[in-house]
């Protein structure tokens, strides 16, 4: 007869069961159970994390975090785990945990505490090499069909911006966490709207992803947040609404007319998040 006390129990991570849990020392006590896989290995770099947590808020976006660290054990990966990142493989850095998408700010600020608790204990090592990527999406604007445009109007956008970000490096900094660097790039008239080392990623089909974020602490990361999450919201509410009432599909050719209108757009959402870094 088995036990009481070893009930079979399931990784956090996925249907493979085990004997043993561990306790979880930040979220509020309990025990959690990770298989000798999810303990040990890595996902591929490519796995994604569909997960999502919180209700979709009124305002639509969504934020996801690229947690780099240069060092992770086992308590750190429990914790992360359980509250649902993926731990996956980047050649570049140690190991690459992946959040899960976060319906509203409120569900991902209330974790970075956690993270923060990670450092202190030294249960994660945050070194240069690691970035900590922010992902901000939204419901209806960010998607296939408008990110086929921002790639279009990439300089327009976001030229003037990581122009002002280069002049104002301290106060970028400040909010960033670090500076422009290899992996997280100011960009010129020549840089190719979909080069992965850009400050400002345009790769993927739903988000836009801010590689200049690194976490140094939860209240810094926080802001840095709030600031990737307004630049997104002037993007969306002054160059995306105009995709679409332009009626534009993805891959359309436009007349000189639609190139006019959406450079006037991407030219004035430049100047907001501008403004907005100056306010900031
Ligand atoms: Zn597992």
């Amino acid at each position: 007869m088995a036990s009481n006390k070893n009930p079979i129990c399931q990784c956090v991570n996925c249907n493979n069961r085990g004997w043993k849990k561990y306790p979880i020392r930040r979220r509020g006590g309990g025990n959690a159970y990770l298989c000798e896989y999810h303990a040990h290995s890595l996902e591929s770099y490519f796995a994604e994390n569909s997960l999502r947590i919180g209700e979709m808020k009124a305002n639509g976006f969504t934020y996801s975090v690229e947690l780099e660290t240069s060092a992770a054990d086992f308590n750190a990966r429990l914790e992360l785990c359980v509250a649902g990142f993926l731990p996956t493989a980047d050649s570049t850095v140690f190991a690459e945990f992946k959040s899960p998408i976060y319906n509203g700010a409120n569900a991902l600020k209330a974790f970075l505490p956690s993270i923060q608790w990670l450092l202190d204990e030294r249960h994660i090592a945050i070194d240069n090499t690691c970035g900590t990527h922010f992902h901000v999406g939204h419901d209806t604007m960010i998607n296939s069909r408008t990110m086929d445009y921002i790639r279009r109007f990439y300089h327009s956008l976001f030229l003037p911006l990581s122009l002002e970000l280069e002049r104002n490096d301290d106060k970028a900094t400040e909010i960033f966490g670090r500076g422009f660097g290899y992996w997280a790039q100011a960009i010129t008239a020549h840089t190719s709207p979909t080069e992965h080392t850009n400050f400002i990623n345009t790769q993927h089909e739903n988000t836009l992803e801010f590689r200049r974020a690194f976490f140094r602490d939860a209240e810094q990361y926080s802001r840095c947040a709030d600031f990737c999450r307004k630049v997104t919201e002037k993007v969306c509410k002054t160059f995306c609404v105009k995709v679409y009432a332009l009626g534009l599909e993805s891959g359309d050719r436009l007349t000189e007319e639609q190139k006019a209108e959406l450079k006037k757009a991407a030219d004035k959402t430049a100047r907001q998040i501008v403004k907005l870094f100056r306010d900031f």
